[in-house]
């Protein structure tokens, strides 16, 4: 039996048990795709988002109201220079992300920080096998400055469950902008192009494997395309090297039963990148 034939008996072998035992397939199998561009270097290249610099009229700390924005007022940044010329360790990618969080709390790059209660940076764990961006937090993320804490996000939950995921071990949660738009409208460009640099940052200290983006601003915000979600899903997308996997949002789906058999189709696709197929 050649080498090729027994690792794939083994790795059959090795299927057949974690069925037997679990009912799926165990994390530690799941492979990496071997086309990913970075998958001969081991490291992904870190190029940051395209995004256009804050708007020069970005509301200042003093502008804000005290008692709702934390002083001093911070503007993103771009990934620092310094930073993309070395590897980090994992505790100092932890370290920045923290930091990064912070900054997101203290900004007033646009005028969205006026009429949050709080920012909502992004929740999760490091090297995340997916990455989820929506749009931007709702009542009750600006309430309690957590992304998908409400019925949506309970939702998106049942959806990672469905394919072996949870946000407590192997996602990474957050959004294009990180304050509440007010009465849940599409960010503004001015709003989107301001935040770009904290979501550039994020993909570049938290390493995920895959991103879904969820509904159609958080797609065609990260894609830089004009089409809907109907016509976005269902194709091969990459974003820095990493696959992404569009689909509806979950409170869309909420209210349109026909969209579940499309966004089912999209977490199996999720899950067949995860698995190397
Ligand atoms: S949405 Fe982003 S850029 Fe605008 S104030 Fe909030 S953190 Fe800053």
């Amino acid at each position: 039996m050649s080498h090729s034939e027994s690792t794939d008996l083994r790795e059959l072998l090795d299927l057949f048990a974690d069925y037997v035992s679990s009912g799926y397939r165990n994390e530690r199998r799941v492979r990496r795709r071997a086309a990913a561009p970075h998958a001969a270097s081991g490291r992904r290249p870190e190029r940051p988002l395209a995004a256009r610099p804050a708007p020069a009229n970005a509301p200042t700390a003093a502008a804000a109201n005290a008692s709702v924005v934390p002083t001093p007022a911070t503007t993103p940044t771009a990934v620092p220079a310094s930073d993309r010329q070395r590897e980090r360790t994992r505790e100092e990618r932890r370290a920045a992300l923290s930091e990064l969080e912070a900054e997101v709390r203290a900004c007033a790059a646009c005028p969205l920080h006026t009429g949050r209660t709080h920012a909502v940076p992004g929740v999760g764990v490091l090297d995340p096998l997916v990455m989820v961006i929506g749009e931007g937090p709702g009542a009750e993320e600006d309430a309690r400055g957590e992304p998908f804490v409400g019925a949506a996000g309970r939702y998106l939950d049942k959806w990672l469950e469905a394919i072996g995921l949870s946000r407590a071990e192997n996602v990474y949660i957050t959004n294009i902008v990180k304050c509440r738009p007010p009465n849940n409208r599409d960010p503004l460009p001015n709003e989107s192009d301001a935040c770009a640099p904290f979501l550039a940052r994020q993909v570049d200290l938290v390493r995920p494997r895959t991103i879904l983006t969820v509904g159609r601003i958080a797609t065609s915000l990260l894609l830089h395309r004009d089409e809907g979600i109907g016509k976005l899903r269902g194709r091969p997308w990459e974003h820095q090297g990493i696959p992404v996997v569009p689909t509806y949002h979950p409170s869309g789906v909420l209210r349109n039963d026909a969209w579940r058999r499309p966004v089912w189709e999209d977490l199996k696709r999720l899950r067949a990148i995860l698995d190397g197929e």
